[in-house]
């Protein structure tokens, strides 16, 4: 029995979102010089929530100027404990105002206010306190016994996670002393500025962090720059490819994370409804707009029976709807553009002959909605079981063997997560050995920690983020 519930909507009064936004450059905000302004809309009612300012090839250049003379003048010759100073009273703002930056996040990008609020957010501070806490250590990282900061740092993020894609990125770059020129994705624009005003606030020298918002000709205008020392892509595959082209053959170092297609396994021997949480979790958190998203899941045939009844009673009680009410536990697609990549590809799902089943629930009127969604019967040639989706949408493949079960999932172009449901601890380790996938989680799923590191294989990228590893790619 579903219980009803009262909205328990959480009040946007608290962001204060300004009609528009300029470029913020050299530690303050600026008019683009050659850029033509666009429009962010709130997904979950498809009203326009500011105009932003586009930057062009001259506004690109303007702020990787402004990086590289914080690089020389202030940031890089400053001692690692003063730097720390200032990423402490970073984490520490963003802890100040995090109730405001959830409600902000989960206006510009549909995801839950649960979410933002619990996840989002304690890990966006988590990760500067972290990194703070490296920049005098820096020699002891193992890097060797005077690593140095590689310079100004171009750095393009996603729309899924934009203000802890953007702690990912800004956080280990700013403790090793580089500067950054950071580009957020053209849908989500609104925390990272937020952030820019942080960085007024936390009187961080003008030029150690640029924001410059755009679409896809920033983001390749900033990462094609000569005078960028470092790239670090977060998004599709197939920009980490051009991307990946376009930087060879030049002196800047890259680390791409890419898309993923991750296996989350369950044996018969697992505790089923401690699994049916974790596959509600890996696939359904953040409506499935995650990279590591245990989209696959692969069941033991003796157990496939019971999980599968288990796993839709479950899904038909989550609630997809406003992601400020806090009982949401599905918000909005980020984008229409998302949508109708997911819409189509479930009907190429249904076309190749997988059994679609959705679970019973209501969808708004106005907004980008996707009721949560699962297919059976799906084969591995499925493009429903090779291609990423990005979206609220599970595949359901079966086997018999462990021996089945790691071919089936290591049978993917990507290599980001994977998970594992059993009682075993033997068999939890014999199946880590052998699943190609930067991230393995054992009965549990979709757990972060800056500590850690975070990281692909083969199409999903190269380079690790996050813990001491994560110092690496920033440090010469
Ligand atoms: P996307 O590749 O379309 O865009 C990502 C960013 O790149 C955006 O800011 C975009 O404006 C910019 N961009 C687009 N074209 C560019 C170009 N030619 N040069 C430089 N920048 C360019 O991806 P998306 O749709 O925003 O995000 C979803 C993807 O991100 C998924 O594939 C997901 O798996 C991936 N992702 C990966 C991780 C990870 O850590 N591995 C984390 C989050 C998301």
């Amino acid at each position: 029995m579903a219980f009803e519930y009262a909205p328990a909507p959480e009040s946007a009064s608290i962001v204060d979102i300004r009609a528009s936004y300029g470029l913020f450059i050299n530690g303050e905000f600026v008019d683009s010089a050659d850029g033509s302004p666009f429009k962010t809309v709130n997904p979950a009612s498809e009203q326009v929530l500011a105009e932003i300012a586009e930057a062009g090839p001259t506004d690109v250049d303007r702020a990787v100027a402004a990086a590289r003379a914080a690089y020389q003048k202030t940031w890089g010759p400053m001692p690692g404990a003063e730097r720390a100073k200032y990423l402490y009273r970073i984490a520490r703002i963003i802890q100040e105002r995090s109730r405001e930056l959830a409600v902000l996040e989960s206006i510009d990008n549909g995801k839950p206010i649960r979410e933002s609020r619990d996840v989002d957010l304690p890990l966006v501070a988590a990760h500067f306190f972290y990194y703070a806490g490296w920049a005098d250590k820096l020699e002891y990282a193992g890097l060797g016994p005077q690593p140095r900061p590689l310079g100004v740092a171009a750095q393009v993020i996603p729309w899924n996670f934009p203000l802890l894609m953007l702690a990912w990125k800004i956080a280990p770059a700013l403790a090793c002393g580089n500067t950054v020129v950071l580009k957020p994705a053209e849908t989500t624009p609104l925390s990272a500025l937020a952030f820019a005003e942080i960085c007024q606030q936390a009187d961080l020298p003008p030029g150690v962090v640029n924001i410059v918002t755009g679409a896809g000709a920033t983001g390749q205008a900033l990462v094609e720059h000569q005078d960028v020392d470092k790239v670090a892509f977060t998004g599709s595959t197939d920009v980490g490819r051009a991307i990946a082209r376009s930087v060879a053959g030049s002196r800047k170092k890259v680390t791409l994370e890419l898309g993923g297609k991750a296996a989350n396994v369950v044996f018969d021997d697992a505790a089923l409804d401690q699994a049916v949480e974790g596959i509600v979790n890996g696939i359904f958190f953040n409506q499935g707009h995650v990279c590591c998203a245990g989209s696959r899941l692969l069941v033991q045939e003796s157990g496939y029976d019971e999980l599968l009844a288990k796993l839709k009673r479950r899904m038909s009680l989550l609630r997809v709807g406003d992601p400020l009410d806090k009982n949401t536990d599905i918000g909005a697609i980020n984008s229409s553009a998302q949508l109708e990549r997911i819409r189509t590809l479930s009907q190429i799902g249904e076309s190749e002959g997988a059994a679609r089943w959705t679970a019973p629930c209501p969808l708004p009127e106005r907004g980008y909605w996707f009721a949560p969604t699962l297919f059976t019967g799906v084969s591995q040639a499925h493009r429903i079981a090779r291609e990423e989706i990005f979206g609220p949408v599970l595949s359901v493949l079966t086997f018999r063997t462990p021996a089945e079960a790691v071919e089936k999932a290591n049978n993917t172009p990507y290599g980001l997560s994977a998970g594992v449901w059993t009682e075993k601890g033997s068999r939890i380790l014999w199946m880590a050995d052998r699943l190609r996938a930067g991230v393995i989680w054992a009965n549990t799923f979709n757990k972060f920690d800056p500590t850690s590191p975070f990281g692909g294989y083969k199409e999903s990228g190269y380079g690790r983020e996050g813990g001491r590893h994560g110092l690496e790619a920033y440090l010469a």
